[in-house]
């Protein structure tokens, strides 16, 4: 095989009306923070996922920091978030003045354990003063943010359930899930606040960009007013509180109308790509599959094997020019989080970090692609 192209990760693929739209903000001038498309965008986004509100954001880190705040997560606070996640997630947490506390995952799902988000809650938090604290410190324990894994959903029902128990203000990450359900309902759905990324690497991409959705009215007022600077006269300069410019501009929302139009096409791609690795990995090798609830409709955002050969299929996926990533470090090794509280159960999260990697999972991946990635991973094994 000579000089064959290099199979990406996970790209954007701009097969609609993206160069129309992009074009139109800028025939018409209305490139920046006025333009139809950023309200069309958010609009497209919460109907899709049947919320009643949609609020564009320059990214999902900043989707994830303004939701925070909403939820009145303030300096000195607790939020939890699960030990294996994208950085941003933790990061969002500090930019809020608080402090992550980080939960081990499911061997299987890779999802935030909830036995053991339940036993601790249970056994190392009270109740003082009408707010839910880490009794040894009396710090509050405002806010959680589950991370949908990969796409995949965890048993919301059970989530849900833990969480209105012990009173926490819920922001999913819904980053990586636009497009998956549980039990029919959309990802970022469940909890008061959902957050969606539209970055590069996601099922649908603005180049950059998030999206807050939530049912609540005055939330989203909020939410809209605080993103763009806190503006309430829009001539004399009068801003009512510290505000921030996390505002999407017109021409990324433009992408995502356009990329929005293609939604189904792009699910359904991912779950294809998903289903042909599963199909034709199976019995490779020590070869295993993230597991997904049957009440679950995934997105299929980023296949990801798990070996024990984890090590040498990078290598030999890198030298045949095939993409291939590790998972994510988790937050507890990384320097800023390595003192954070982090319950765990035999670190079942240094497991997932150690076995697990990401194939070449882009939805304009060819079948012949597909065939390659397959036959070096085997190859390994041989
Ligand atoms: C992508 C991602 C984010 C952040 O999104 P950006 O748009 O890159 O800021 C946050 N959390 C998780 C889990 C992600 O995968």
């Amino acid at each position: 095989m000579s000089a064959e192209k290099i199979i990406p990760l996970c790209v954007p693929n701009i097969i609609g009306n993206e160069w129309k739209y992009v074009k139109d903000c800028l025939d018409t001038g209305w490139i920046s923070s006025v333009g139809s498309y950023v309200s069309k965008f958010e609009e497209m986004v919460a109907e899709y996922v049947g919320a009643k509100y949609g609020i564009a954001t320059m990214n999902g880190t900043a989707a994830l920091h303004i939701s925070l705040i909403i939820a009145g997560v303030e300096h000195g606070d607790y939020v939890i978030i699960p030990n294996i996640t994208f950085v941003a997630t933790a990061n969002a947490v500090m930019h809020a003045g608080a402090e992550p506390i980080l939960i081990d995952a499911y061997a299987d799902t890779w999802q935030m354990n909830l036995e053991l988000l339940e036993t601790f809650l249970e056994e190392e938090t009270c109740i003082k003063e009408g707010e839910r604290v880490l009794t040894k410190d009396s710090r509050r324990v405002k806010a959680i943010m589950p991370v949908h894994i990969q796409g995949n959903i965890g048993d919301m029902n059970k989530f849900m359930e833990i969480t209105e128990r012990f009173q926490l203000f819920v922001i999913e990450d819904s980053t990586e899930a636009l497009g998956s359900t549980f039990e029919g309902r959309h990802s970022g759905t469940f909890g008061q606040i959902g957050t969606f990324s539209f970055n590069g690497n996601k099922i649908v991409s603005t180049g950059g960009g998030g999206v807050v959705v939530t049912d609540n009215e005055q939330i989203s007022r909020r939410i809209k007013h605080i993103t763009t600077t806190a503006k309430t006269d829009p001539i004399k300069y009068y801003h009512d509180e510290v505000g921030y410019n996390y505002r999407l501009v017109n021409v990324l929302a433009a992408m995502g109308v356009a990329q929005m139009e293609n939604i189904d096409f792009f699910v359904n791609k991912k779950q294809e790509i998903d289903y042909y690795y599963r199909k034709h990995l199976e019995g490779v090798g020590d070869i295993s599959f993230q597991k997904i609830l049957p009440n679950v409709n995934h997105n299929g955002w980023l296949f990801t094997i798990k070996s024990d050969q984890q090590a040498k299929i990078l290598e030999h996926l890198a030298n045949k020019k095939i993409t291939s990533r590790p998972f994510w470090m988790p937050m507890n090794k990384l320097p800023m989080y390595k003192d954070c509280h982090y319950i765990n159960d035999d670190d079942t999260c240094g497991r997932i970090h150690e076995t697990c990697l990401a194939l070449p999972c882009s939805t304009n991946i060819t079948l012949e692609e597909l065939e390659r990635v397959v036959f070096e991973i085997k190859s390994v094994f041989q």
